[in-house]
């Protein structure tokens, strides 16, 4: 079997809060395997944010190993960082975090002119990608003219721009009513799974975590 696109062990992270220390992750240990869809359920508060942020590469304070498309992560200085997001991960969020000023076609486009590809290709690719997700037909509107939902798929369009090994989402479609967040997020793990990515899912949601290829769980800072 490949390597997996993401192996953490034993990560810990405390936070202190008014003078006291709260352990949040107590040594999770993680593999996410290539083109693996993988569900973190629990319930507000158990940590899921906090795992997605140190997978990320996007807070410091943790303890434990983190690899990365075989690459060793945890010790990187913030270029290094920097690489790894930009070269590995692709990121959704509850909320879309587009580019008011740019339109759904641009927002799809931008993270890829970092790569060595040409305006016409990155382009071509988001304009395929949004088709993909059935927004053929917004391809230039902006965010604000945009529904909830479509936003959200243009966030999906966004994150697998430039192909990413693993794709980190934090409550992809929490801030969805449930109709639209089933839309949503089935359309989210064809495009993954069409793209080849591996995905970390958070989420509260038992019934949507029971959509993906397999669940962990977080409890009391450590995975079940
Ligand atoms: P979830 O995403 O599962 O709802 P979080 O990872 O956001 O959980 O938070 C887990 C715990 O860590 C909570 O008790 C939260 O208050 C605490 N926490 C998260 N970030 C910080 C921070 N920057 N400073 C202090 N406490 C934090
Ligand atoms: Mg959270």
């Amino acid at each position: 079997m490949s390597e997996p696109v993401l192996s953490v062990a034993g990560l810990t992270r405390a936070f202190s809060q008014g003078g006291e220390t709260i352990e949040v992750l107590r040594g999770v240990d993680l593999h996410v395997g290539a083109g693996e869809i993988v569900a973190l359920l629990g319930p507000s508060g158990s940590g899921k944010s906090t795992l997605l942020q140190a997978v990320g590469l996007l807070e410091g304070g943790f303890g434990g190993s983190i690899r990365i498309a075989g690459e060793q992560v945890a010790k990187l200085d913030s270029d290094g960082r920097t690489r790894v997001r930009r070269d590995s991960l692709g990121f959704v969020y509850q909320f879309h975090h587009l580019l008011p000023d740019f339109n759904a076609t641009e927002n799809v486009v931008l993270p890829q002119l970092i790569r060595d590809r040409t305006h016409a290709e990155a382009n071509a690719r988001a304009t395929a990608l949004l088709s993909a997700l059935g927004l053929g037909h917004r391809l230039t509107h902006r965010p604000s003219q945009l529904s909830g939902g479509e936003q959200q798929r243009v966030a999906v369009a966004r994150a697998l721009a430039n192909q990413p090994a693993l794709v980190l989402a934090d409550e992809p479609t929490g801030n969805l009513d449930e109709a639209t967040a089933d839309v949503v997020l089935a359309e989210f793990l064809r495009l993954v799974r069409g793209e080849g990515s591996a995905a970390l899912v958070a989420t509260h949601n038992e019934r949507m975590a029971l959509k993906m290829d397999r669940v962990v769980r977080l409890h009391e800072g450590r995975l079940a």
